[in-house]
């Protein structure tokens, strides 16, 4: 096929739009030109410390701007970065290295104690003298751009392959959606590791959009930058979002300000109730690193009228709710949530079985559960693993846990089954209450009894200091029973 060509994304923005500004960092602002000639001198030196086309190099690098260069500088030489999540422990990445057959690491000096192999230090790097880079001026959108794994919330991560296709798909979904303004800017306070912060890069080259990239999220500097920087669209996930809106009091957020695209897991009602009460446009998306981000999003105009539903699938995706048997289900009924797309991975590093376990002509089984109501709109339940049945009915832990989150005393909770002799399964919930609270388990039973069907409260509450997380901050409903019966959560 060869109408699956196009420019490389940066040369073509540098040719195209030259003098636009691509980037804030800090107190510098490049244009796409300087970004492109920064990238271009970058993929020289790499080149010279022997990187080439089709290798796959990891990367675990802070979020700055010299992450972006270098990560533009991958896709000019044609190299698959393995992005790595830079929270992860030295046995967790040694493992992803392993696994991905990395040929090189590029790393920082913060991070080149941990014995990891084949370093290239960033700071070392731009000291080399730099060749002349063999520019790939033409990508295949059916090429793996770039490497992610998942955040190994239900299992062990997995390699996400994501060609320059479903990066390019997911830029234009997004746009088809939300619309590309002549002054549009968008914020970047997620990290770059993960595909919401990668996907804000492959949206500024390929809109000819500036960014303002933040090393991490931090509540006043962004709410000064969206003021002073004129930034109209911004990703953020549940804790950042909550932050903003407890942050503002009275005043609202400026006019020119279109966007709080959120992501990264369920958004608790509460939250988004009181978005709408400040003002605040928040479009809800529902994605995965399969999908290179968002694949389903909701409008602000539907946010009190599907409180709580996801959305409906973008433009050039496709959704189906799938029962056990293979069978459609009917609106309103649960079941495996399914989706296609051109923004949908080609499969997972090396793991062909995992691929064609969860990958049928081209509909991903996502492993989550869900419905679509009678107008097309997502409702997101939960994760198909941790699904409760409780003599015979479905309990989602997702709903007692926001229950049980809603409660002031209660600032963590995380719910799993434990075996029963008469019902299979009941659900134990796994409580972080506030310091000094003397809630008690009556008292929580019966906030639960008013709240949900009584087949729901669960049987058994724990108390504990902190629930286990992974690298992504995602709770590790697994590992719940563990963490109490090793101690874990007395830490
Ligand atoms: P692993 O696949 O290794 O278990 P993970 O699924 O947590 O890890 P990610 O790709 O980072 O890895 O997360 C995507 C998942 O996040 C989705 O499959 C879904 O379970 C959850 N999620 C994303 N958006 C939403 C949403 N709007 N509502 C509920 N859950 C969501
Ligand atoms: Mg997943």
């Amino acid at each position: 096929m060869n109408n699956e060509f196009m420019p490389n994304f940066l040369l073509k923005r540098a040719f195209l739009t030259p003098k636009r500004t691509a980037i804030y960092f800090h107190d510098e602002t490049l244009t796409f030109q300087e970004l492109y000639d920064r990238a271009y001198d970058t993929a020289g030196k790499l080149q010279k410390l022997s990187l080439r086309k089709d290798q796959y190099v990891g990367v675990l690098l802070k979020t700055h701007l010299d992450t972006v260069i270098i990560l533009f500088a991958l896709q000019l030489l044609g190299v698959k970065a393995v992005i790595l999540n830079n929270r992860l422990t030295p046995t967790e990445l040694t493992w992803q290295l392993t696994d991905s057959k990395a040929a090189f690491l590029i790393t920082e000096t913060a991070f080149s104690n941990m014995g990891l192999p084949k370093q290239i230090i960033k700071e070392e790097l731009f000291a080399v003298e730099k060749e002349i880079p063999v520019i790939q001026e033409e990508i295949s959108l059916s090429e793996v751009c770039t490497i992610m794994y998942t955040s190994g919330t239900t299992g062990n991560p997995k390699g996400v392959m994501q060609t320059y296709g479903n990066h390019w798909w997911s830029a234009v979904g997004s746009a088809l959606n939300l619309g590309i303004n002549d002054h549009d800017c968008w914020l970047c306070a997620v990290p770059l590791f993960h595909i919401s912060g990668y996907s804000i890069l492959m949206r500024s080259v390929i809109y000819g959009m500036p960014i303002v990239l933040h090393e991490s999220f931090h509540v006043e500097k962004t709410l000064k930058d969206l003021t002073e920087k004129k930034v109209t669209i911004m990703s953020v996930v549940t804790t950042t979002l909550t932050r903003i809106v407890d942050h503002l009091k009275e005043e609202s957020l400026p006019n020119h300000f279109r966007c709080m695209l959120l992501g990264g897991g369920p958004a608790p009602l509460p939250l988004l109730e009181k978005c709408v009460e400040k003002n605040i446009p928040v479009f809800q998306s529902y994605g995965m690193t399969e999908t290179a981000s968002q694949i389903v999003t909701l409008s602000p105009e539907y946010s009190l009228s599907k409180l709580g539903s996801a959305g409906k699938p973008l433009f050039p995706a496709q959704i189906k709710i799938e029962l056990e048997d293979g069978q459609a289900a009917s609106k309103g009924k649960p079941g495996e949530i399914v989706v296609k797309g051109p923004n949908v991975t080609k499969g997972y590093l090396f793991r062909p079985e995992v691929t064609r376990e969860k990958i049928h002509d081209g509909w991903l089984y996502t492993g989550d559960i869900g419905y679509l109501d009678d107008e097309g709109f997502l409702f997101v339940l939960d994760r198909r693993s941790d699904l409760i049945i409780s003599g015979g009915e479905n309990i989602y832990p997702a709903e007692l846990e926001a229950v049980l989150l809603a409660h002031p005393d209660i600032v963590d909770a995380g719910v799993t089954g434990m075996e029963d002799a008469k019902w299979g399964h009941v659900p134990a919930a796994f409580i972080v209450k506030k310091e000094g609270s003397t809630l008690s388990e009556e008292e929580l039973v019966q906030f639960c009894l008013d709240r949900l069907a009584k087949y729901k409260v669960p049987k058994g509450f724990y108390f504990t200091k902190s629930l286990p997380r992974n690298a992504a901050k995602k709770l590790l409903r697994r590992k719940l029973w563990e963490w109490i019966k090793e101690g874990s959560d007395k830490e």
